[in-house]
C-alpha cells in the first residue's frame, strides 16, 4: 500500500510556498508521491474571482515539473460543478484504491472542515495535513479539531512551512501593482503570468 499525499488548492497562482509545503509533507509523513490537485470551481468563491481553471492547472503542471515525486491531477477541473472535497476524495479513492490517501491544505482551510459537504464521511476518506504559516496557533487548531472530531483526534496533522510566508493573495495584488514577483514562485510560473496578463487587474 503507497501513501499518496494529495496537494488540494485553488494555486491562483502555486508558489513555493505551496511547493515546500507538499516537500515537507512528503518527507515527514513518508509519502510515495504528492499529487497536486487544483481545484475547478472552489465552493467558497465566485467564479469570476478566481482565474480560469486551464491556466491554474497549467502553471501548476510547470511548477511541480522537476519534482519526480510530483504529479497534478484534473479530476476537480474536469468535473463539472461546485468542486467539493468529498468528491474529490471518492474519485481518487476510485483511481488508486490500494493507497492510504492525505488530504494536505491550509490550516485556515482545514479548521472549515467541518462546514465542508459530508464532513464526518471526509475523515474516513483520508488523514488531513494541515500545513501553517509560521507563528500559527497549532495547539489551539489542534484543540478545535479535537473538539470537533472526538473520535478521530489522530485524524489531522500539522506541519508549519516557513515559506508559507508567501500568498497567492499577495503575489495577485503585487502583479497589479507591478512590484516584483520574482523569486516568490518558479520562474516558468512568472513567464506563464505575464505571457498571458494574469492579475493585472480586478479582483484581489
Ligand atoms: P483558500 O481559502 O483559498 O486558502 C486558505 C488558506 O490556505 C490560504 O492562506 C491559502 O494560501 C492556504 N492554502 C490553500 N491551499 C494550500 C495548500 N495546498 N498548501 C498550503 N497552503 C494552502 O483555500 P482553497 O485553496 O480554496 O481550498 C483549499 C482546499 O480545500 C481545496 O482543495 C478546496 O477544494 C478544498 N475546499 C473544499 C470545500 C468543500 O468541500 N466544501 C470547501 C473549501 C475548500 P494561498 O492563498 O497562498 O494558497
Amino acid at each position: 500500500m503507497a501513501r499518496l499525499g494529495i496537494m488540494g488548492g485553488t494555486f491562483d497562482p502555486i508558489h513555493y510556498g505551496h511547493l515546500m509545503t507538499a516537500e515537507e509533507a512528503r518527507e515527514r509523513f513518508g509519502l510515495d508521491k504528492v499529487l497536486f490537485v487544483p481545484s475547478g470551481h472552489p465552493p467558497h468563491k465566485k467564479l469570476t474571482d478566481v482565474s480560469d481553471a486551464e491556466h491554474r492547472y497549467l502553471m501548476t503542471v510547470l511548477a511541480t515539473l522537476s519534482n519526480p515525486a510530483f504529479e497534478v491531477s484534473r479530476v476537480d477541473v474536469d468535473r463539472e460543478g461546485i468542486t467539493y472535497t468529498v468528491d474529490t476524495l471518492r474519485d481518487l479513492h476510485r483511481l488508486y484504491p490500494d493507497d492510504e490517501l492525505y488530504f494536505i491544505t491550509g490550516a485556515d482551510a482545514v479548521l472549515e472542515i467541518i462546514t465542508w459537504k459530508d464532513a464526518h464521511r471526509l475523515v474516513e476518506l483520508c488523514d488531513f495535513i494541515a500545513a501553517t504559516r509560521p507563528g500559527y496557533p497549532i495547539d489551539a487548531l489542534e484543540e478545535k479539531l479535537g473538539a470537533l472530531y472526538t473520535d478521530c483526534r489522530e485524524c489531522f496533522h500539522f506541519v508549519e512551512v516557513p515559506a508559507l510566508a508567501i500568498s497567492s493573495t499577495d503575489i495577485r495584488a503585487r502583479v497589479r501593482e507591478g512590484r516584483p514577483i520574482r523569486y516568490l514562485l518558479p520562474e516558468s510560473v512568472v513567464y506563464y503570468i505575464e505571457k498571458n496578463g494574469l492579475y493585472l487587474e480586478g479582483r484581489k
